[in-house]
């Protein structure tokens, strides 16, 4: 296959949902389509021992599929697909909106009964602003659910975006009896109990085909002719480009853990999803058929094997072909790395990579060289945008219950800094080390990670401290202040200085003080 067809048949995306719509079920029924799996539950553990860290352990753990930790690659209908996992927790939004970063459309998941649900939302809002096309699918249709319409108005309504039916139910929960497929005009037949077995479709001839009386009860043909009726009168037919642009999204209707509608899904990812998407850096916008490789971090995973330290940056390839072995430049620190020992995620298990395409999710092994938001690239000095990074908004203080596991402690630390879990400060008095977090349930994962991952029983405790601000300018100047407020100075995990502000009187009079340095609430990585 030609490069550029290579590229073009490529779909890399994720799923967003609020925890319980079934997006973990979705994945499993995808993998199923994408033949990764021969029937999901009948792949048998292979006995590693693994923790439950992302979504997609509970499938391999419940059902004993080899599945990468957090990118998922299959194929089906000649495409080669990339799915991202993006934690469903709320602490852990942040580590979703970088994973959202590196993906060209998404697949929103709602739960029928309960339609658009508080992280739906935030979810959706992150979608928004980098304008992602959203296929929307409404799961659970096999149980109670809110009326089709009143689902596809609260969409529109709360969403602010244009929706247009992919598919309509016939009937719900109990008399759940498939869905009129308004893209093909096909009847599909739901066959309840059937969990992992793909179902036909019924080929008709529009809805007046008599076919539809001898398969459903009047009352529901009934019901359908008139629905689908009004669904063409009152929602917008579906417009790629719109959908490309983010400000339409079709809805599929269906049960995942019934497999029903997801081949339906899967086929409109398949024929409207884009391609890999051109990557914006500050110099210039990078087409992904460009011949050189380039692309970014967007994630560092510290432990994905418990019985290794190891630790894994994720690289969204942006152009290029790589090849394995390949010389790279590190564009931060102006060095070059060989990449020899990357991997892909295929399904059924790690690969090392020997090649990869624009679109691309390589995981690079890491001794604490890559941070999120690094540029790779094989030739040109770029810098890719769009990573986000947050200001920790609690800090609190940390230490060892045991004092002699203050170093284990340090390393634990420095790692999930570098994961981007938490911001991480050393300060240069005393012996506590001082983390910042957005969301306070972030403490609890923390000290549960420190615990069990590293062996280290620690103690968080509240601090009197407002605000960390990474400090700026000019080497002398820096150090002057530093000098002058040792007490309340702090190195990151890269050792920058940080400003520990008490309140924000402390921090306006550093700032009359010292004019000429910034006082940043995020860092600015480059
Ligand atoms: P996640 O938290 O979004 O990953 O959700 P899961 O995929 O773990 O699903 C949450 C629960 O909903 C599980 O008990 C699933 O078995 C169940 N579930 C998922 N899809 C369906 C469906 O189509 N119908 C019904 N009745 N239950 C479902």
């Amino acid at each position: 296959m030609a490069h550029e067809e290579i590229i073009q048949n490529r779909r890399t995306f994720a799923i967003i949902a609020h925890p319980d719509a079934g997006k973990t079920t979705l994945t499993e029924k995808l993998l199923l389509f994408g033949g990764a799996i021969q029937q999901a539950g009948e792949v048998k553990a292979k006995g590693e021992r693994r923790r439950a860290r992302s979504d997609w352990m509970k499938v391999e753990q419940e059902r004993g599929i080899s599945v990468a930790s957090s990118v998922m690659t299959f194929n089906y209908d000649q495409k080669t697909f990339n799915l991202l996992d993006t934690p469903g927790h709320e602490d852990f939004s942040e580590d979703t909106y970088r994973t959202l970063s590196a993906v060209d459309s998404s697949v929103m998941v709602l739960d029928a009964a309960k339609g658009i649900e508080t992280q739906t939302r935030k979810l959706f809002e992150v979608c928004r602003m980098r304008d992602m096309p959203i296929m929307t699918f409404v799961n659970k249709m096999d149980r109670e659910a809110l009326d089709p319409f009143h689902l596809i108005d609260e969409v529109e309504q709360t969403l602010a975006i244009d929706v247009t039916p992919a598919s309509w139910p016939i009937g719900m929960g109990r008399d759940f009896k498939g869905c009129y497929d308004l893209v093909n005009d096909q009847l599909v037949l739901f066959d309840r109990g059937k969990g992992d077995v793909i179902q036909d479709s019924i080929k008709v001839e529009g809805l007046e085909d008599p076919k539809l009386d001898e398969l459903l009860p009047e009352h529901l043909v009934e019901k359908l002719r008139e629905d689908v009726e009004m669904v063409r009168e009152l929602c917008p037919q579906f417009d790629r480009q719109a959908y490309l642009e983010g400000t339409m999204t079709p809805v599929y209707f269906g049960s995942a853990v019934n497999t029903f509608g997801v081949q339906e899904l899967l086929d409109g990812l398949s024929k409207s999803a884009p391609s890999p998407l051109p990557g914006k850096a500050v110099e210039r916008k990078v087409d992904p058929n460009e011949k050189k490789v380039t692309g970014f971090v967007f994630k560092i995973q510290a432990n994905m094997d418990p019985k290794h330290r190891d630790r894994m940056a994720f690289l969204r390839v942006v152009s290029g072909k790589f090849k394995k072995g390949m010389k790279l430049k590190h564009v931060r620190s102006g060095k070059t790395m060989a990449i020899h020992n990357a991997t892909l995620f295929l399904a059924q298990d790690r690969e090392i990579a020997e090649e990869a395409f624009a679109g691309d999710i390589m995981g690079i092994p890491n001794h604490g060289n890559l941070r999120i938001g690094d540029t790779l690239s094989e030739s040109e000095i770029l810098r890719y945008t769009g990573i986000p990074s947050f200001a920790p908004e609690i800090l609190q203080k940390v230490r060892a219950e045991d004092p002699m596991k203050a170093k284990h402690l340090g390393r634990a630390l420095g790692q999930l800094a570098e994961e981007g879990a938490a911001s991480v400060f050393k300060p240069y008095l005393g012996s506590d080390w001082v983390v910042g977090v957005v969301g306070a349930l972030q403490f609890d994962v923390l000290a549960d990670r420190i615990r069990t991952e590293y062996e280290v029983p620690c103690k968080f405790e509240a601090t009197t401290l407002m605000t960390a601000e990474w400090i700026e300018g000019e080497a002398r100047e820096v150090k002057k202040f530093c000098d002058l407020n040792r007490a309340s100075i702090a190195e990151d995990h890269s050792g920058a200085p940080v400003y520990l502000a008490r309140n924000s009187w402390h921090l306006d009079k550093a700032k009359e003080d010292f004019p000429s340095l910034k006082f940043l609430k995020t860092k600015e990585e480059i």
